[in-house]
C-alpha cells in the first residue's frame, strides 16, 4: 500500500461499478484521508455502509461534498447537470469537481455553468468497465492499465489536472487528456456504437420467429453469447449515453451502414476475395490489442475449459 494521500478528503456521489471501484482502489492504495459517498436510495447507501468500503456514508450530496477536496460524480450521465446544481453551494473553495461519465460534450455542457468560479473542474472517462452495476459490483484492479482520459476545459488550473492525473494513475490506469468533442468522436466507435450493434443483434435474436429461444441460448457459443454479455449492460446508463452522444454516434452509425452495405453486396455477389480481405484486416486490429495489452489472447476470452471425460468402461 502506497500511505501518502494525494487528497484530505475525497467525496463519490454514487456508489455503482465505477464509484465503488475507485472507492476499493483508492482505499487500497490510501489515496485520500477521508472517504465519504452517497447514492440515491437509502438501499444502496444502507447497503455501501454494510461494505464498510468509506469513513462515512452521506445522506445527501449537498452533506458528501462539505469540505471535499476531491468530488467525484460517478452517477448516470443525465443525472450530472442537475446534482452539479445541487452540490455547488456547498464546495469548498479550490475543490477538484470531476465526474466519470462515458460522455464528455454533454457532461461539460450540464455541469459548468452550475460550478462557482472557486472550483476547478477536471472532467474525466475511465475506459473500463463490466456488464455489472450496483454496490457490489466494484473491485479495486478495475482500473489497472486501462486508460482514463481527462478533457478539461481550456483555462482550467494545469496543477489542479496534476493532481488528478496523480489519481487516476495511482489507481492504476493510464491517463491521456484530448478535447470533449474528440473523446466523444473516438469512443462512439470504439465503445458506443459496439454496444448498440450488441443490443441489436439481441433484441434481433430475439424476435426471430423460425429460431427457437432455446436454441438461441443453446447455440450461443457461436458468436451471439459474447454479444450477450455486452447487451447486459445497465439499461440507463446506456439510455443516457446514447441521448447524450447522439451526434458523435448518429455520425459513427452512417459510417457503419456504409461499410455493412458493402459486405452484404459482397455476400450477395459472391465476391469471396473481398470479405477475405476485409476479414484478414479486421483480425490484423484484433491481434494489435492483444499486442498492447488490453485483451487476453487465451481462448474463447479465457473461460475456463471443462475436462473430457473418459469413455465409460
Ligand atoms: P451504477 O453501477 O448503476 O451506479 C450508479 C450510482 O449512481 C448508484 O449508486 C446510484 O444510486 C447513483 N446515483 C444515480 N443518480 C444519483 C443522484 N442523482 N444522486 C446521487 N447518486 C445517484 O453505474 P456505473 O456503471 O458505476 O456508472 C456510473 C457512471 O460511470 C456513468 O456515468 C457511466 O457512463 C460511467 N462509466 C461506466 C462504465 C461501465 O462500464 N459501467 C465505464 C466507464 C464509465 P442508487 O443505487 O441508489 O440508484
Amino acid at each position: 500500500m502506497n500511505a501518502t494521500p494525494i487528497f484530505k478528503k475525497v467525496a463519490l456521489i454514487g456508489f455503482g461499478l465505477i464509484g465503488g471501484s475507485i472507492a476499493r482502489a483508492a482505499r487500497a492504495q490510501g489515496l485520500a484521508g477521508e472517504i465519504v459517498t452517497t447514492a440515491h436510495s437509502a438501499k444502496t447507501r444502507a447497503r455501501v455502509a454494510e461494505l464498510g468500503i468509506v469513513d462515512r456514508v452521506a445522506e445527501t450530496n449537498a452533506e458528501a461534498v462539505r469540505d471535499a477536496d476531491l468530488v467525484i460524480l460517478c452517477i448516470p450521465v443525465g443525472a450530472c447537470g442537475p446534482v452539479a446544481r445541487e452540490i455547488a453551494p456547498h464546495l469548498k473553495a479550490g475543490a477538484i469537481v470531476s465526474d466519470v461519465g462515458s460522455v464528455k460534450g454533454a457532461v461539460v455542457r450540464d455541469m459548468a455553468p452550475h460550478l462557482p468560479a472557486s472550483a476547478h473542474f477536471v472532467p474525466a472517462h475511465p475506459v473500463a468497465g463490466t456488464e455489472h452495476s450496483g454496490p457490489d459490483s466494484g473491485f479495486a484492479e478495475l482500473f489497472i492499465n486501462r486508460w482514463c482520459i481527462l478533457t478539461p476545459p481550456q483555462g482550467t488550473d494545469p496543477s489542479a489536472v496534476d493532481r488528478l492525473r496523480a489519481f487516476w494513475t495511482r489507481l492504476g490506469a493510464r491517463v491521456e487528456i484530448m478535447t470533449p468533442d474528440h473523446h466523444d468522436m473516438v469512443l462512439a466507435i470504439t465503445s458506443h456504437l459496439p454496444h448498440l450493434i450488441a443490443y441489436t443483434i439481441v433484441g434481433t435474436a430475439d424476435e426471430l420467429g423460425q429460431v427457437t429461444s432455446s436454441e438461441v441460448i443453446n447455440f450461443s457459443a457461436g458468436g451471439f453469447r459474447d454479444f450477450t454479455r455486452i447487451a447486459a449492460s445497465d439499461p440507463t446508463m446506456w439510455r443516457d449515453v446514447f441521448l447524450a452522444n447522439k451526434d458523435a454516434v448518429l455520425e459513427m452509425l452512417g459510417t457503419f451502414n456504409e461499410d455493412l452495405s458493402k459486405l452484404t453486396r459482397a455476400i450477395r455477389r459472391g465476391d469471396g476475395e473481398a470479405l477475405f480481405e476485409h476479414f484478414t484486416r479486421t483480425r490484423a486490429i484484433r491481434r494489435g490489442i492483444v499486442d498492447i495489452g488490453q485483451d487476453s489472447a487465451a481462448p474463447d476470452f479465457g473461460r475456463p475449459l471443462a475436462n473430457l471425460t473418459k469413455e465409460p468402461e
